[in-house]
């Protein structure tokens, strides 16, 4: 028998769902509501738009109404708001275009209303001139704000990856960016060091970076806004960019009963089934499954509502088709440098009262993008948090100028297909030169992890050199290497001097021992060890990492 699908909302789960009911079935037919002026367009690409990287905004509409209609057959209904539902009648209450309001039924329904950016009750956030980026009209009244009323300079409030988006692309506009954020770093999926490294990029870029001091109110100035700071900084600036995180657009399916979450998602099975087996939810306005520790939990990104769409779809049409869960896997491109991450972070696991060297280890390494004697290549620094039995990895982070995306997927990979420690040992990774390394960063993170299990190897806190009074930190770099990029305080001997210079030092204290990236330094650490030295540390990542984590925070 035809049925009926009712879709609400109409660009990436929504649209991902109806083209997919279209392919397993030419009959079923297809109504998608969409609010706005546009369906599935490219919401990821808005930041390049502004920043006049993306022209043509053209190249953001993907579809139109019209060609939806003529090659899936779909009824797009653009300026149509779903206001209510009536699960009993099966029926939803539309807004149309021109005002007028109608009943819609259906056989099944589809709530992909995604979610909207958070616009607190701060004094002065009213103000036209305090904007969030959400949609293509959001995108062009900053276009506007830039090329026609001119203006200079911009504050963003929150550094999050869609704030640090528009920090670089209005900085490549030609404006004068401030970075406020309430955290006492930016890229909050990134554990504090990590971060440390994004802060550095934003300072080398002349951002202006307010970190640890919430916004207190805004107040109209003139042709511009002044943001006044917990701390009591005030910030002017002709425009300001609010992108402090997004509340799920759960209005309609809580008012149609719907079982909902206590962050306003609605809860959702596997198969993307609601509380009423009639209606769908996919995208971020419903839960999923917190893939790496279980549970239910909320992940606003493109990829995840691409394929819930797609689940969806499968299960309406009669296939038996699960959604197993998000882990949070994302890039961002932060000026010159790519963050990118999956799972949870060390933060996170200390937050579910999880202890290090208890219920998780974790390390950082740093290693060129590619081979080193090969012109191009950039450092590139990983983390990776994994259980002590070393078949779990809990999660994973990168940044540098190349290859962190790379890295990033392979590690999402593996742990979507349920590997540990081991599998990443024994990954076969491409290499040639100008690509990769023959030991691959992500093998070194497998080889490290499994040193640190069997007890071969043991590393140090990234802040070590500065914390640990009574340790002595060893730099077995060359002569030139330190000239080049000292480190403060530390105690020099070269490794290849180590075995007869060992005398020097005291076996019995406490050794971190550092070099450029650590593979020198694990290589020291064996020799001490072997001689008899207790309690022996590599530091993390090397001077390379030390050097990109240290004094970039204002
Ligand atoms: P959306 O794609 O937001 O679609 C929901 C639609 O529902 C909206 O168009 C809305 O108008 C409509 N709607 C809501 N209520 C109703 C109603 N009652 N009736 C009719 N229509 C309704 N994610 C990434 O993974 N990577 C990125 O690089 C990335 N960059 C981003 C950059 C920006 C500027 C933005 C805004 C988002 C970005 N995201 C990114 C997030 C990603 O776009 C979202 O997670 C994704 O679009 C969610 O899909 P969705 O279908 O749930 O919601």
């Amino acid at each position: 028998m035809m049925k009926k699908v009712v879709i609400v909302g109409g660009v990436a789960g929504g649209a991902s769902c109806a083209a997919r009911l279209r392919r397993l079935d030419e009959s079923t037919e297809i109504v998608l509501l969409e609010r706005g002026e546009y369906v599935s367009y490219a919401n990821c690409g808005l930041p390049y738009y502004v920043g006049g990287v993306i022209p043509d905004r053209a190249a953001l509409l993907l579809e139109t109404p019209e060609r939806m209609h003529k090659r899936f057959g779909i009824d797009v209904r653009v300026r149509n708001e779903a206001l209510r539902i009536d699960r009993s009648r099966k029926v939803v209450t539309v807004r149309g275009a021109s005002g007028e309001e109608y009943e819609e039924p259906y056989d099944v329904l589809v709530i992909a209303s995604g979610s909207s950016p958070l616009r607190p009750g701060i004094p002065g956030i009213d103000s036209p001139r305090v904007m969030t980026l959400w949609t293509v009209p959001d995108a062009d009244r900053l276009r506007g704000m830039i090329q026609e009323r001119r203006a200079q300079s911009a504050a963003i409030v929150g550094g999050g990856f869609i704030g640090l988006e528009m920090a670089e692309n209005l900085h490549a506009a030609g404006l004068d960016v401030s970075l406020i954020e309430a955290l006492d770093q930016v890229m909050a999926p990134l554990d504090y060091e990590m971060a440390q490294v994004l802060h550095g990029e934003l300072l080398r870029n002349g951002v202006s970076l307010h970190l640890g001091d919430g916004v207190q109110s805004f107040r109209e100035e003139g042709d511009g806004v002044e943001v006044a700071l917990a701390s009591g900084t005030k910030v002017k600036a002709d425009c300001v960019v609010l992108s402090i995180g997004v509340r799920p657009n759960g209005a309609l399916a809580k008012e149609a009963g719907l079982e909902m979450n206590p962050r306003g998602g609605i809860v959702t099975d596997a198969h993307r089934r609601t509380s009423d087996p009639n209606v769908y939810a996919v995208g971020d306005v419903a839960e999923v499954e917190d893939f790496v520790l279980g549970g239910r939990t909320m992940a606003p990104l493109a990829g995840p509502a691409n394929r819930q769409g797609r689940v969806a779809a499968d299960n309406i049409q009669g296939m038996d088709s699960v959604y197993e869960g998000t882990q949070g896997t994302f890039v961002a491109k932060v000026f010159g440098l790519a963050a990118a991450a999956t799972g949870v972070n060390e933060r996170t696991l200390t937050a579910r009262g999880m202890v290090r060297g208890k219920d998780y280890e974790s390390v950082i390494l740093t290693q060129h993008s590619h081979a080193k004697y090969y012109p191009g290549h950039s450092m590139l620094f990983l983390k990776l948090l994994f259980s002590l039995d070393g078949r779990k990895i809990y999660g994973a982070q990168a940044v540098g100028k190349a290859g962190a995306d790379k890295r990033i997927d392979v590690l999402a990979t593996v742990m979507r297909l349920g590997g540990g420690v081991e599998a990443l040992k024994r990954l076969e990774l491409a290499y040639a030169p100008p690509y990769a390394s023959p030991k691959d960063i992500v093998n070194m993170a497998g080889f490290a992890a499994g040193n640190i299990l069997s007890g071969l190897a043991s590393f140090s806190e990234w802040d070590a050199i500065e914390k640990s009074r009574d340790a002595i930190v060893l730099d077995v770099r060359e002569d030139w290497e330190r000239k080049a990029a000292p480190v403060p305080g530390v105690a020099e001997i070269v490794l290849g001097s180590l075995r007869d210079r060992m005398g020097e030092l005291d076996p019995n204290k406490e050794v971190i021992i550092l070099c450029a990236i650590g593979s020198r330094a694990h290589t020291a650490a064996r020799i001490l060890v072997q001689h008899g030295f207790r309690n022996v540390k590599i530091y993390p990542g090397g001077a390379s990492f030390y050097h990109a984590t240290h004094s970039p925070t204002p």
